[in-house]
């Protein structure tokens, strides 16, 4: 017979049962996605190049912006593109797990709590056919995460991608220049733009946000930046 104590304790174990799940990366019992220790140890970024985030051995800036300075303004990545990020990421990618997405959104709104508000974020558009393949953009998921954090507003209708670029991965900096050319086109603005943040999942050469940033400047936009969850 079931007195209210007995009835009690076993309503709490059902509860914990049900909240418990296994860390998706060491296997332990956790309340979340990710366990404490996992989560404590994710590779934040530490010293990188000051303008594109490049992770470097010294502070300062990198060969390539001591070279030429990219036109955007700052580059803020969360982590390095090593494991454990790379492996969240590509299976946010190809799996479509959104509550991956979300928790690493979720950890660049922290992350990013204390940088200049832009009036709009941009997310790196996918071309039609890569977004038909996929489904979705993680780009785009990441930007939603954000904005339901912080209220910034999102488009993804400004800006569309007419080429399908072959990845940047692997290339020399004159082939990627080629291979990034004319490869988005402008919409149209909103007139109260001034500071645009594109958002990327993983930022690699920094070709790609360059093209962008260069089409966003040339039709009035005064500011961007980028917001990345990890930096190669
Ligand atoms: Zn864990
Ligand atoms: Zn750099």
């Amino acid at each position: 017979m079931l007195n209210s104590r007995n009835l009690l304790s076993n309503f709490k174990l059902i509860s914990k049962r049900l909240l418990l799940q296994n860390c998706f990366l060491c296997g332990v019992d956790s309340n979340q996605l990710l366990c404490v220790a996992c989560l404590a140890d994710l590779p934040y970024q530490t010293i990188r190049c000051e303008r594109c985030a490049k992770p470097l051995a010294l502070a300062g800036l990198c060969n390539e912006c001591q070279q030429k300075l990219p036109l955007y303004t700052n580059v803020q990545a969360v982590f390095s593109y090593i494991y454990p990020i790379d492996k969240l990421i590509s299976v946010a990618k190809f799996k479509e797990n959104l509550a991956i997405l979300d928790l690493l959104g979720n950890l660049m709104v922290k992350y990013l709590q204390f940088e200049p508000r832009p009036d709009v974020m941009i997310p790196i558009p996918l071309h039609p056919k890569r977004l038909r393949q996929r489904g979705y953009n993680q780009s785009v998921e990441l930007a939603k995460c954000i904005r339901k954090y912080t209220g910034i507003p999102l488009d993804y209708n400004s800006c569309q991608r007419i080429k399908n670029t072959r990845p940047q991965v692997g290339l020399s900096v004159s082939q990627r220049k080629i291979n990034i050319q004319n490869v988005f086109k402008i919409e149209k603005i909103a007139s109260n733009w001034k500071h645009i943040v594109l958002i990327d999942d993983v930022m690699t050469t920094g070709s790609t946000v360059e093209a962008l940033t260069k089409e966003y400047l040339q039709v009035g936009i005064q500011r961007v930046d980028v917001w990345c969850c990890a930096r190669r």
